[in-house]
């Protein structure tokens, strides 16, 4: 076997050449989702976006189900939050995007330049949104120049004539879309994340995503605000994966933020972003009611757009509709 043909070349091989090539090792210890085990949903990157929350990683989640690993939402951060939990990037074979707000797709470029660097390239297939196909096609290009960049005895020339889109593959999806991967079924539902920016007809979507694996069934609402749609996508669900957001105290830690969102607090701005965070975000209250109404058997908050000390408020005002076991959870955290 020549390792000039790297077509014939065991991927997993060409990967280890490749990493041990460049003093970057793989995790020893990889991460399958064995058939057999229960659906559990990992959250890689727990803050809110476009602030920093110390400690929290932008929205990124891992889906490992009846031997599956689903990347959900990929912020940035995620990469490297996967392989802090062991995990071998060609081994997720599917990633779904909620919607195109960076906070949930500043990953992605890190996620593709990885494994393509690193040959872990085997075939992958992105679900979003409208919009996701142009996202990943512009990435991919991206990627281009360090490709052509590589010399005819560098240790990628010796791999073969790999390109960066090589086994990628994008699928927009719609409102009421389902995806069969495996034994799971993906059904998406358009949320009321863009309910004011969209009144234009832009075509923009965001999806809240239910996961019907084996035994157990998750729904992720991705960034929304109240939503009928949420609600009945989520009816009877094992886990609600919920955003949450205290508008007001959001606002102030804009305006303290130094960022140019800044801008956006000028008298007459300022109402439209309070208008944006109540009615295209969830407060502790939304959640609350949203988890009541879907009769869900557990409630687990990402997303989190507050500070340590409104943690027990939420939940109190959470209770006050949704008597069900609730977690603020960490990056990283395993439910
Ligand atoms: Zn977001
Ligand atoms: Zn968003």
């Amino acid at each position: 076997m020549s390792i000039t043909s790297g077509h014939h070349f065991p991927r997993r091989w060409r990967s280890l050449l490749v990493s041990i090539s460049l003093s970057c090792a793989l995790m020893s210890a990889a991460v399958q989702a064995e058939p057999s085990q229960e659906a559990k949903w990992v959250t890689l990157g727990t803050g809110s976006g476009p602030l920093s929350f110390f400690g929290r990683g932008q929205s990124a989640n891992l889906l490992r189900a009846s031997g599956q690993l689903i990347l959900v939402d990929a912020g940035d951060g995620a990469t490297e939050e996967l392989i802090r939990n062991g995990v071998v990037l060609d081994d997720v074979s599917t990633v779904f995007i909620s919607h195109l707000h960076f906070d949930h797709t500043g990953g992605l470029f890190a996620f593709l330049g990885r494994r393509f660097q690193a040959r872990q390239n085997s075939p992958i297939t992105i679900y979003g949104p409208p919009g996701i196909k142009r996202t990943i096609d512009g990435l991919i290009a991206a990627m281009q120049p360090m490709n052509d960049a590589k010399g005819s005895k560098s240790v990628f020339a010796m791999l073969g004539d790999a390109k960066p889109g090589d086994n990628v593959k994008t699928i927009e999806l719609a409102d009421g879309s389902q995806v069969k991967i495996g034994d799971i079924r993906i059904t998406t539902a358009t949320n009321s994340h863009y309910v004011m920016s969209d009144e234009k007809g832009t075509g923009n979507h965001s999806f809240a995503l239910r996961f019907d694996a084996p035994g157990r069934s998750i729904v992720y609402t991705g960034d929304t605000g109240p939503s009928e749609k949420v609600d009945k996508l989520a009816k009877g669900a094992d886990l609600l994966v919920a955003e949450i957001m205290d508008a007001d105290k959001e606002l102030d830690r804009i305006s303290r933020s130094g960022l140019k969102i800044n801008f956006a607090l000028a008298a007459v701005a300022k109402p439209i972003l309070r208008e944006h965070l109540v009615k295209e975000h969830l407060s502790p209250d939304d959640v609350g009611s949203m988890a009541q109404r879907a009769g869900v058997r557990a409630l687990v908050l990402t997303h989190i757009a507050l500070g340590p000390d409104e943690f027990e408020p939420a939940r109190k005002r959470i209770a006050a509709s949704y008597p069900g076991p609730t977690t603020f959870a960490q990056d990283g955290g395993a439910y």
